[in-house]
């Protein structure tokens, strides 16, 4: 697999600082944070950069009161008042933007709506909205006042609306009317409605009123109201400490039951500024367009914190990327000069089966950087986006990290000079990041063996814990190695110290004594000319110990045939070597996924070995594992 055959591992390609930099971070700890975390502004200093008495609860920061809605607008009011913040745009066409200055003024009126319903520091909301402004406007409005956010993200249905909810014990709910999705009204308040009968927490529901008008019910009250009542003013900001929590996220449930993670403003903020200007060098006249929604953890950490705390322009996109056509997104990359633009595997692999046409009647040439976050990208993807979206010369910074992780772990890092990419990597750990892969015994791999990646000391951007459940905080990150972080992926590190992830780490295939993680066979499947997605898994075979099975999804003009099975069996044979074997090849016409893209293996699992499917709460399109069975049974 050379999939990034064009950019070889090269010395020109790694200039300084990062060496240096990281060498820092890692030999000279304590100073490397201090001067870090001097970029920002203090209301008062911190005592400790790492206390470690109730580890692992390990706190950054302590003593130190920040805030991070006050580093992405106050501190960016004197040099950047008259600079865009956000650039935001519907399918419609619809845009506005919006200046720092602006956008302070507007997150002080919100501010103040919700302080005059009560809202203090440490209380609880719920954010239901789609990608508007008020999104974060109400975030930053609500981390000012130091109370809690918690989104979700506006696609979810009602029970995992009410269970966040309950979990965070929410006092507020925000939420507005509707969304517009191909130019269908997709129903948001209706959902709260039904949700606030169930969440005693909730005292009131802040609606904010878009082009129609809501439906009010007992606890509802109209944001335009009581905006227009306030006006704008400054709202005095609360000088909350380092280690007050700022939000509570749940992560997206592809291996489980969505966790709720927790973050805190000082060292979550300190770690979204740096992740920002390491990996994405942005500068001041950067446009920075990350499609994600803020309802997952990127979009929390590269479309508001971090960008706004760097004093970046960024554009926010309410809408899909093929509606009205395939090229909504190179038209809103030419329209704004963007030049950083983040997207994710599932993303790509959706917009290559409408051909390159859709691309070439758009000028890219202000690109210069390209992401890609979320699960790891397979060959074919890679070098689509890389040629036709990159005109084969930008680099693709593919980021590794996790809602856990708060901020990109590991990446290429052109703001520190290292764009060095190599086949199928993600790259080198960013500075402050210590990081290695392990084997079963908790021992470092030898290069090229694989094992689980590990986080062997605490890093600022690091989450708080699970919110209500300490246990399973233990349980989930710091008991499998000792004292070390464990993320849960399956992961080689090579001679030259770059990382490669191959997939989650209770997803591994082993077979007649090998391991092999899901990319490994998913890659190859995908490179094959006939196979659009796929979804490995293990089954247990007395023999082998375990076959593969795959769940494939074929390109436009490929039909599922007993011949095409054996070909692709023969074809992973041939690349892999003969110790694949397959317990079935299943063509369906999707795959189960989560919300946010992701293909959930343990359903695929779930369904072929007829146990009961689990939390399916994230599960994006349920038809997806009725059509599974359906396939299962006619084969079987
Ligand atoms: P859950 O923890 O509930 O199962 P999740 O792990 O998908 O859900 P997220 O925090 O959204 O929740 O995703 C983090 C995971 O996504 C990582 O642990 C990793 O498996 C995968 N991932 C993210 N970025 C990359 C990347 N660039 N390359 C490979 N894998 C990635
Ligand atoms: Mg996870």
């Amino acid at each position: 697999m050379s999939q990034q055959e064009n950019l070889p591992f090269d010395e020109e390609y790694y200039q300084p600082p990062y060496k240096a930099v990281y060498r820092e971070s890692i030999e000279n700890a304590e100073k490397f944070w201090r001067k870090m975390s001097e970029e920002l502004e203090w209301f008062y200093p911190y005592e400790k950069v790492l206390d470690e008495t109730n580890a692992p609860f390990y706190r950054w920061f302590s003593g130190g009161r920040i805030n991070i809605s006050y580093n992405a607008l106050d501190r960016n009011l004197k040099s950047r008042g008259n600079k865009i913040a956000i650039y935001w745009e519907n399918e419609k066409g619809e845009n506005i933007g919006l200046t720092y200055s602006q956008l302070y003024n507007e997150v002080n009126r919100f501010a103040k709506v919700l302080q005059d319903l009560g809202i203090k520091k440490g209380d609880r909301a719920v954010i239901y909205l789609p990608l508007m402004p008020e999104l974060p406007i109400s975030m930053l409005a609500l981390a000012r006042l130091g109370a809690i956010h918690s989104i979700v993200f506006s696609g979810f249905s009602v029970q995992a609306l009410i269970d966040r909810i309950n979990d965070a014990k929410a006092k507020m709910v925000i939420t507005t009317t509707h969304t517009m999705r191909r130019n269908k009204r997709v129903e948001l308040k209706g959902i709260v409605d039904q949700a606030v009968e169930q969440t005693p927490s909730v005292e009131n529901v802040l609606v904010i009123k878009r082009n129609e008008e809501p439906v009010m019910k007992k606890k509802d009250v109209l944001y335009q109201d009581l905006a227009k009542r306030t006006g704008y003013k400054k709202v005095e900001v609360e000088e909350t400490s380092s280690t007050d929590p700022l939000f509570i996220l749940y992560t997206s449930g592809t291996t489980g039951k969505p966790k709720g993670i927790f973050h805190l403003h000082g060292g979550y903020g300190i770690w979204t500024y740096l992740t920002t200007k390491w990996v994405f060098d942005l500068r001041d006249n950067d446009v920075f367009f990350n499609t994600a929604d803020i309802g997952w953890i990127t979009g929390h950490s590269y479309i508001v914190y971090g960008p706004l705390q760097a004093g970046a322009t960024v554009l926010m996109y309410e809408g899909v990327p093929d509606y009205p056509n395939p090229d909504r997104w190179w038209e809103l990359v030419e329209k704004y000069n963007v030049t950083v633009f983040y997207t994710s595997p599932t993303a790509i692999r959706s917009l290559m089966k409408y051909g390159e046409d859709w691309i070439k009647n758009h000028d890219l040439s202000t690109l210069r950087i390209l992401g890609s976050v979320g699960e790891p990208i397979n060959p074919e993807a890679w070098r689509w986006y890389y040629k036709n979206i990159g005109n084969s010369s930008l680099p693709i910074v593919d980021t590794w990290w996790q809602t856990e992780t708060g901020g990109i772990m590991i990446s290429a890092t052109p703001g520190l000079g290292n764009y060095m990419l190599k086949p199928s990597a993600n790259g080198l750990p960013l500075p402050g990041v210590d990081a290695d892969v392990f084997t079963e015994e908790g021992i470092p791999t030898n290069p090229r063996e694989k094992g689980y990646i590990v986080i062997k000391r605490p890093w600022p951007g690091m989450l708080a814990g699970v919110w209500n459940d300490p246990d399973r905080y233990i349980k989930t990150y710091w008991s499998k190695f000792q004292g070390v972080y464990y993320p849960g992926d399956y992961a080689v590190k090579d001679e030259d110290g770059f990382f490669f992830i191959l997939g989650r780490a209770d997803e591994v295939l082993k077979i007649a004594g090998h391991r092999i993680g899901t990319r490994e066979i998913e890659d190859i499947l995908i490179s094959h000319p006939a196979v659009a997605e796929s979804a490995v898994i293990g089954i247990p075979d007395p023999v082998r110990g375990e076959t593969a099975v795959a769940a494939v999804v074929l390109k436009q003009g490929y039909t599922p045939s007993s011949q095409l099975r054996k070909e692709l069996e023969d074809y992973v044979k041939k690349t892999l070597g003969s110790i694949v074997i397959f317990g079935g090849i299943y063509f369906v016409s999707k795959l189960p996924k989560t919300r946010s893209g992701k293909i959930m293996r343990r359903l695929v699992r779930s369904v072929i070995s007829g146990q009961t499917l689990g939390d399916v709460s994230t599960l994006e399109d349920e038809t997806s594992v009725d059509e599974l069975k359906k396939v299962i049974e006619e084969f079987s």
